[in-house]
């Protein structure tokens, strides 16, 4: 597979981990704090990701939200879950409508 998380994350990048999880510093962040929660499955869409997992990344987003709220001045925190083709984490600026 040819995977953008898999083939340029290395294990020192990691900031936090679970079964399911890596959390990461975004490479081209579009704010302060910008986060990755990627699964370490691979997943097309959301509609592929069992109910266990689903919830295990609630908990994380949780999680993260909170570091990034101690850690970060900033007014809120914002989750975006992206599928399919947009996964590619392009940055914003490529994307026109
Ligand atoms: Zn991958």
């Amino acid at each position: 597979m040819n995977c953008i998380f898999c083939n340029c994350i290395e294990d020192s990048q990691i900031l936090y981990e679970t079964d399911n999880f890596i959390v990461v510093y975004d490479i081209d962040p579009i704010q302060k704090g910008h986060l990755l929660m990627i699964t370490k499955q691979h997943y097309g869409n959301i509609r592929e990701v069992p109910e266990s997992v689903l919830y295990e990344l609630i908990r994380l987003e949780q999680q993260v939200a909170e570091i990034i709220e101690k850690n970060f001045d900033v007014l809120g925190v914002t989750v975006m879950q992206n599928n399919g083709l947009v996964q590619r984490c392009v940055n914003t600026s490529e994307v026109s409508a």
